[in-house]
């Protein structure tokens, strides 16, 4: 892949709202454009999510529903068994405090409650316990369940789809050449694997990734189209927030121009579909976190995994300032 292409953002995005598919020359060339196009580049990828969107702004709270003591060793994960970090450590909460959790939710305004746990995959008696507390958040309040909970096995996703669950989370992360590179106790394929199987419950399919893992950029290109290929409707771009005694520590050479044309690169290449400022938005993004919604329309409100988040206020306030709405729900 070369980049050549000095690109007309606007006339891109119109061309893309007629039903143009990027190519990948094209998405590089966005990555790759000098800082002095941020604002053009942002307008363009505005127009898109203006189209799809309008200025609605999705907002999900996440849960971590079982923390550390993960056998996988990712890197970039301060919940792995090879991370050095202080991150609290539990075995899966109970029912009551998983649906405190939703209660939490509705006090932050959000849509979607997403309940995440660490470990390779639930099992059955996890499972059965967090499908208990989700039947009930489903009949007693309107927020719609996320569940990332691991690898799925066809049992296990058909019972979270048949309680209810309405989407489920299993980022790719990276591209495919650049797994191993962050992973040696399960493949990229591994993971294609269970979104594929989330599509094939019936659940709504959400797969990201994480910008900051040494990928160059034609490997963010790359995944950007992996995920385009798996037809998911949520896309999370998260930042990666490098946590001392994680295998990652040392990597910290994102800059909020780079995030933004990143975030502005997955608009125009799934354009209609969610895009989610996630985790490391507030340290990466910094003063410019704002702009990111001109190209995404959804964000976490709260706190993250292992790290703080802005408080719901700041996030409203920020929505606000922007001229933006909250959605009121909908997947
Ligand atoms: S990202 Fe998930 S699978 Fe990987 S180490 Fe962290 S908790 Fe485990």
């Amino acid at each position: 892949m070369t980049t050549t292409t000095k690109l007309n953002y606007r006339e891109l995005a119109e061309q893309v709202l007629q039903g143009h598919a990027l190519t990948k020359e094209e998405a590089l060339a966005l990555l790759e454009a000098p800082d002095e196009d941020l604002l053009d580049i942002l307008h363009s990828a505005y127009a898109i999510r203006k189209h799809y969107y309008g200025n609605k702004v999705k907002l999900n709270m996440i849960i971590n529903a079982k923390s550390g003591l993960c056998p996988e060793d990712c890197g970039y994960c301060s919940q792995s068994i090879v991370a050095d970090t202080p991150v609290e450590k539990y075995a899966m909460l109970n029912k009551e405090s998983i649906l405190a959790g939703a209660q939490e939710a509705i006090a932050r305004k959000a849509g979607t409650y997403c309940i995440v746990a660490s470990g390779r995959r639930p099992s059955d008696k996890e499972l059965d316990g967090v499908i208990d507390a989700i039947k009930e958040i489903r009949e007693t309040t309107s927020l719609k369940i996320c569940a990332c909970l691991g690898f799925l096995s066809e049992t296990h996703a058909s019972k979270l789809s048949e309680a209810g669950v309405n989407r489920y989370n299993h980022n790719l992360n990276t591209s495919k050449e650049n797994y191993d590179n962050i992973c040696s106790t399960h493949t990229y394929d591994d993971r294609v694997d269970t979104v594929t199987k989330v599509k094939e419950s019936g659940m709504s399919p959400c797969s990201g990734v994480i910008m900051g893992l040494g990928e160059s950029p034609e490997e963010l290109v790359n995944v950007a189209f992996s995920i385009k290929s798996l037809d998911v409707d949520s896309i999370p771009v998260n930042f990666l927030n490098s946590i001392d005694g994680t295998p990652l520590e040392t990597y910290k050479n994102l800059n909020p121009r780079q995030c933004l044309k990143a975030v502005a690169m997955f608009r125009f290449v799934n354009p209609t579909k969610e895009i989610r400022l996630s985790g490391g938005r507030e340290i990466n993004l910094r003063s410019l976190q704002a702009m990111g919604l001109y190209a995404a329309n959804s964000i976490f409100v709260g706190d993250y995994l292992t790290t703080q988040g802005q408080e719901p206020t700041s996030d409203w306030g920020m929505i606000q300032d922007l001229g933006f709405e909250i959605e009121e729900c909908a997947l």
